[in-house]
């Protein structure tokens, strides 16, 4: 028998930037530790197809998801949380639903009705949120966080589609959580409800009425204030939580159990689960990374420093290896494009116990990584490369070691006579059909005796890739004879996944994107490894 579907809908008012997505994915991992298997999705009110395209500087970083779907940052947080993987039908957005419904009426497949946002685009909406439901087959509740705040324009056909989802699926299978913002006013030391009793307003008249509200202020929201909004809400107060500011995002999970969220949702929901969620490992963790005093500099070199957001991944996996090993990771954020003329900068540079370069896309600032690239070498500095910084330090190596002066990846140079990263389309012939970029999980195989070996304790791993360049084999020879160990090979097409250099404590850098894969209480090998050995080199 199909079991029935079962959905918990996040909505956010009054502001953007409530962390309703932390919030969110705080309940995914309550909810799977009382042993259900959670699912999450975000639906994007804009109109671009999916943020592949759009600048770091608009939506911080492209997540990545195993099958290859570019996805919103906030995917990340509910992987990194509940500990669990999404798939392309995690990320919804506007331009997704109006370009299927546009290619619909060109196919005629609407018989010749007119098309309009309800019944069509809320229905394509629907269809999507269902398809997210079924993306895997042992799916017990699925998390659907609406982007925007309610009052939007453009989030309405997505607030009209879960509406009538509740409709249409029943009470008991269909959960509304409405976050929305509390001032403080430290002028009065008054907590104000106003803003929530307008935005529940606001959402009432478009059909939906929450089932929880999660007020976000600086303070706890006392049991008073909980009561007026629950009177004014239409709600139980029992349906009413503070969400007051933390030192430790982690914390809000342990925050919303105190309060029996989940008990309310399990409850409302029927779901058949274990009666209480085991955190004890996650307060363990928190207590422990509370009480962390030290930690270690690492430099991360980048064309998008000011905006932390488009290299969070990278942020957060440095920041769960750091918490293994005691220490709380400073990061240094070095504008790659400043550092090619920046003496100063490059002198700060020399404060770091270890040099990260991430991933990134064209020429601007890519002599500077380089730059950098080769001091961490030459000074034996523990660095971590990751795609394009993979692809740096072999043109960096190929330059310096080898002597090929104009060494280059054709991305930036198209005439160099060394193109040691090129765009190699026969490289792409039975990988997968159409695309020019490698997207998401590739095979990787690792040679033994390698650090890399050494790190994953595993032959075969899978790790997700997006960049359209490879290194290019023909050059390999001459780097294994001067000290590159080519650790990490894809078994089908033979292309280089990760490089080590033997004369070095920590040098390792891989084309494709560990980051993705990072959890707070697991940290990828490679993280691991790299912070540890910038301990070692303080
Ligand atoms: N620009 C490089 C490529 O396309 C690297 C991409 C990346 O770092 N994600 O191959």
């Amino acid at each position: 028998m199909k079991k029935e579907m079962k959905f918990i809908f996040v909505t956010g008012g009054v502001v953007s930037s409530l962390g309703k997505g932390i919030s969110a994915a705080m309940i995914g991992r309550l909810l799977k530790r009382r042993g259900l298997n959670v699912f999450s999705m975000k639906l994007d009110p804009y109109l671009n197809i999916d943020p592949g395209t759009m600048s770091p500087y608009q939506h911080g970083e492209v997540f990545v998801t195993k099958d290859g779907g570019e996805t919103d940052l906030d995917l990340g947080h509910y992987e990194r949380i509940i500990n669990t993987s999404l798939t392309k039908e995690s990320s919804v957005t506007s331009g997704k639903v109006y370009s299927t419904v546009i290619e619909n009426e060109r196919k005629g497949l609407y018989l010749g009705a007119t098309i309009q946002i309800i019944p069509h685009i809320t229905n394509e909406i629907k269809r999507r949120i269902i398809a997210g439901f079924n993306a895997k087959d042992d799916t017990d509740v699925c998390i659907v966080e609406i982007g925007g705040t309610v009052g939007d324009i453009e989030s309405l056909p997505f607030l009209e589609a879960i509406r009538q989802m509740r409709r249409e699926l029943g009470y008991e299978n269909t959960f509304f959580v409405h976050n929305t913002l509390v001032p403080y006013l430290h002028t009065t030391g008054e907590i104000k409800t106003k803003p929530t009793q307008h935005s529940v307003k606001e959402l009432t008249g478009l059909g939906i009425q929450p089932d929880a509200l999660l007020l976000r202020c600086e303070k706890k929201v006392d049991k008073a204030s909980k009561e007026k909004v629950a009177l004014f809400c239409n709600l139980a107060t029992n349906a009413v939580f503070s969400v007051e500011d933390m030192p430790f995002i982690y914390e809000v999970a342990i925050c919303l159990q105190k309060q029996h969220l989940d008990d309310l949702i399990v409850k409302h929901l029927q779901l058949d689960c274990e009666p209480e969620a085991k955190m004890d490992d996650w307060i363990e963790f928190i207590n422990r990374i509370k009480k962390i005093k030290e930690s270690v500099t690492i430099a991360l070199v980048g064309k998008y420093v000011e905006l932390h957001d488009a290299y969070i991944s990278v942020y957060e996996s440095l920041k769960y290896a750091g918490y293994k090993y005691n220490k709380n990771i400073k990061v240094l954020w070095i504008d790659s494009e400043q550092l090619e003329t920046d003496d100063e900068l490059f002198e700060s540079l020399k404060s770091a116990s270890g040099i990260i370069i991430p991933g990134g896309f064209g020429k601007r600032g890519v002599e500077g990584k380089i730059k950098a690239i080769h001091y961490a070498r030459v000074n034996k500095i523990p660095f971590l490369g990751l795609c394009l910084g993979m692809q740096l330090s072999l043109i960096e190596f190929a330059r310096d070691v080898l002597g090929y002066k104009d060494a280059n990846s054709t991305e930036f140079d198209e005439n160099t006579t060394h193109p040691i990263i090129d765009y190699l389309p026969e490289q792409y012939k039975g990988i997968k059909m159409g695309g020019t970029m490698r997207l998401g999980d590739y095979d990787c195989e690792l040679t033994e005796g390698t650090k890399t070996y050494d790190l994953y304790q595993s032959k075969f791993i899978k790790e997700r890739h997006r960049h359209r360049y490879e290194f290019n084999n023909k050059f390999k020879q001459d780097f294994i004879d001067n000290g590159v160990v080519f650790s990490g090979i894809n078994p089908q097409t033979h292309l280089c996944e990760i490089i080590e250099l033997k004369d070095h404590p920590y040098f390792i850098a891989c084309q494709f994107h560990p980051e993705f894969q990072s959890r707070p209480l697991k940290p990828h090998p490679l993280f691991d490894g790299f912070v540890k050995a910038a301990i070692e080199y303080e």
